[in-house]
């Protein structure tokens, strides 16, 4: 089986205004680093992401 390639990092911000940058392809939920949001749930490819991302890094 041929792995996909690496996703993507993703630049988004949480309503407490912190900004991070998270896989955009996680395999376990996101959560802000500051106040514990979940920002991004897995669904077995991409990261669904509750915030709009800021800025999609290469
Ligand atoms: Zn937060």
């Amino acid at each position: 089986m041929i792995q996909e390639p690496k996703g993507k990092f993703v630049k988004i911000r949480c309503k407490c205004k912190n900004e991070q940058v998270v896989f955009g392809k996680a395999a376990t939920p996101v959560h802000c680093l500051v106040c514990g949001e979940v920002l991004g749930t897995p669904t077995g490819g991409k990261t669904k992401f509750t915030v709009h991302p800021l800025e999609i890094l290469k």
